[in-house]
C-alpha cells in the first residue's frame, strides 16, 4: 500500500488520510520521540515533493514522520507543492483536451472525405424516455431506468428528464461514468414537444458489443452531464 499524504483527493483514501491525520495531531502535539536528529531542509523539501528519490525505509522518514519541527516544516512546504502538482493536473486535462479536440476533427474530415456511408444504410429508430428519471418520489429518488439500445445505427429520440432547459445537448455513449471508452457521440439543440423537451440524435453503436454502459447528456451551456444505465444488446 502506498503511504499517502492526507488531503487526497481520492475517496477510497479517506481511511488512510483519517489515520495520517490522527498521527499528525499527535506529533504536533509532542506525544511521539522522534529517533535521531532533524534531517536537513533539502530533505524535507524532497519529501515534501514526494521525491521518488526517497526510500521509505530511509531512517529520516521515521524521524520526519514522528517530529514535530520536521512535521511543522512539511506542512509548510505542502501548499507549495501541491500548487505546483495542481498546475501539471491542469496542463494534463488541457493536454486531455487538446487531443479529444484532434480527434474530432480527424473524425470530422474522415467524414466529409467519403461520401455518406451512414447515409446509405437505415437507422433504426429508437426512443429513450427520460421523463421520470431522477424525479422524487416519496423523498426517495426513483430508481434509474435503464435504456436498451441494439448494436446497430441508431436514430434517438431522447425525451428529456422534466424540468430539462432548452438548448443544445451533447449525447454520448460510454464505458463507464469518467468518460473513458467513448463509442459514439453526437450533439442535438433540443426540440420543444408540448411540455417536453426532445433530442433526436444518430448514434453508430455497431462496433460495441453487448454490455453495460452509459449512455450521457451534456446541456452545452452550463455543463451538466447526466448519466444513465444503458444496456447495448
Ligand atoms: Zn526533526
Amino acid at each position: 500500500m502506498t503511504p499517502r499524504w492526507p488531503g487526497s483527493s481520492h475517496p477510497e483514501d479517506d481511511f488512510e488520510a483519517w489515520i495520517a491525520q490522527r498521527h499528525q495531531e499527535r506529533v504536533l502535539d509532542g506525544s511521539t520521540t522522534p529517533a535521531g536528529p532533524c534531517p536537513d531542509e533539502a530533505f524535507l523539501q524532497e519529501l515534501a515533493r514526494h521525491s521518488k528519490q526517497i526510500s521509505l525505509t530511509d531512517a529520516r522518514v521515521g524521524h520526519a514522520a514522528n517530529c514535530p519541527i520536521c512535521m511543522r516544516r512539511l506542512l509548510e512546504l505542502r501548499p507549495a507543492y501541491q500548487a505546483h502538482r495542481r498546475r501539471l493536473v491542469l496542463t494534463a486535462a488541457a493536454a486531455c483536451c487538446c487531443l479529444i479536440v484532434a480527434a474530432f476533427v480527424v473524425l470530422a474530415h474522415r467524414g466529409a472525405d467519403t461520401p455518406h456511408p451512414v447515409a446509405d444504410l437505415a437507422l433504426i429508430p429508437e426512443t429513450v424516455d427520460l421523463w421520470n428519471a431522477g424525479t422524487l418520489r416519496n423523498d426517495q429518488p426513483s430508481p434509474l431506468q435503464s435504456v436498451t439500445l441494439p448494436a446497430a445505427l441508431v436514430k434517438v429520440t431522447i425525451i428529456l428528464p422534466r424540468y430539462s432547459e432548452p438548448g443544445r445537448y451533447a449525447v454520448a455513449v460510454m464505458r463507464d461514468q469518467t468518460g473513458n471508452d467513448l463509442l459514439a457521440q453526437s450533439s442535438a439543440t433540443a426540440t420543444g414537444n408540448g411540455d417536453r423537451e426532445e433530442i433526436s440524435v444518430d448514434l453508430d453503436l455497431r462496433k460495441s458489443k453487448p454490455g453495460a454502459y452509459f449512455l450521457s447528456t451534456t446541456h452545452e451551456q452550463d455543463q451538466a452531464s447526466y448519466y444513465y444505465p444503458l444496456q447495448i444488446k
